[in-house]
């Protein structure tokens, strides 16, 4: 259930208005017996409005939305808001410390077990207490994903853009790209938004690192939401030059690898393949053969396999179809260098892991 309207933010005690307050809160124990701690910040705004959760390393070695989050808590102030901002920096606490997606050991997927169960094991306990604690407790929210390791993704947003509310807000986010669809309905953003919390993803880059450009994309998103739902009375809000939402199936699809081998890409700087162009090469390690992979259509690239090294069939490129008007808008957005930032995460293996960001 949402809050019962605007007030102050109820934890398990009343945080007071117009302060920040910053403490861990314990979701579990450990074999040890030590508390298992997440780290949150609360803002409680000068004047009433909503609440608005955020959620960064549901998947522990995710880390982009860690550092959008200490942003957040850094550019915003209770004089700023009219409401609440409640900043969960790091969901999946033993994942964090191993720095690996899922809860170690038994390797458990907190985004595959909200809402949680009070008595089972580690996954459905902590995200219990996260979820009645705090995700219950706010009106939308926004939960910051990168991709899985060896691979990157295009920034964009997923959504249930046929939820009205939802849609709205993942409007308001600014993505040039979406995922349309439910998500898994044991995913946060799925739990959130059936039980009617609008709950975007927003799905940012590659894990184990922080992507500056992306980083103040995903900032720009998230004062842009903030004042859409008039949180931030003062804030700006961001339109994005074109758009393209993927529908759950027909529009988007992986490349797979035909054979074993070497994958050397082909495409980039920007992420637009045309109809007929190279992807990428795989050859054998003697060089005898390769094999040029092309575009089966005119593409937008939105993820990635890191791993140079390809095994018949594994995924190689993620495609979305793109048609002729998103082709030319994406062509001038191109040529004006709205790609740039893109360069440095997306463009080539080899460069890839020492780049800028
Ligand atoms: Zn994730």
């Amino acid at each position: 259930m949402p809050g019962d309207g605007p007030g102050p933010f109820r934890f398990d005690a009343v945080a007071p208005s117009d302060q920040e307050q910053q403490f861990r809160y314990e979701v579990d124990g450990s074999s040890l017996g030590d508390p298992v701690e997440v780290p949150v910040t609360v803002i409680n705004g000068d004047a009433d409005g909503p609440r608005v959760f955020m959620t960064a390393a549901i998947h522990g070695d995710e880390l982009n939305g860690v550092k959008v989050l200490q942003e957040v808590i850094d550019r915003y102030h209770p004089s700023d808001v009219h409401g609440t901002l409640v900043c969960l920096h790091v969901v999946n606490v033993p994942g964090y410390q191993a720095q690996q997606r899922y809860l170690p050991i038994y390797d458990q997927d907190l985004n595959r077990s909200f809402p949680g169960k009070e008595r089972s094991n580690t996954a459905e306990r902590m995200t219990h207490r996260i979820y009645q604690r705090f995700v219950s407790q706010c009106d939308i929210g926004l939960d910051f994903h990168t991709s899985t390791r060896n691979r990157t993704t295009m920034y964009h947003a997923r959504a249930d853009v046929d939820d009205p509310d939802v849609q709205r807000l993942a409007d308001a986010f600014g993505a040039n790209v979406f995922l349309a669809g439910e998500g898994d309905e044991r995913s946060l953003r799925g739990v959130a938004t059936r039980d009617g919390i609008p709950t975007p993803t927003v799905e940012m880059g590659k894990a184990h690192r922080f992507q500056p450009a992306l980083i103040e994309k995903a900032l720009g998103g998230v004062e842009s939401v903030l004042t859409e739902d008039d949180v931030l009375p003062d804030g700006t809000t961001t339109t994005p030059a074109w758009r393209k939402v993927m529908g759950p199936s027909e529009e988007t699809r992986w490349l797979r690898a035909d054979t074993g081998g070497l994958v050397d890409m082909q495409w980039g700087p920007d992420p637009l393949v045309h109809e007929g162009d190279a992807i990428c090469t795989i050859t054998d390690h003697f060089k005898h053969e390769e094999h040029v992979v092309d575009a089966p259509f005119t593409v937008l690239i939105v993820g990635v396999l890191e791993n140079p090294v390809a095994l018949p069939g594994h995924p190689i490129c993620h495609l979305v179809r793109i048609d002729v008007d998103t082709r030319e808008e994406i062509e001038r957005q191109i040529s004006q260098g709205e790609f740039d930032g893109y360069r440095s995460y997306g463009q080539r293996w080899m460069a890839d892991d020492e780049a800028a960001e």
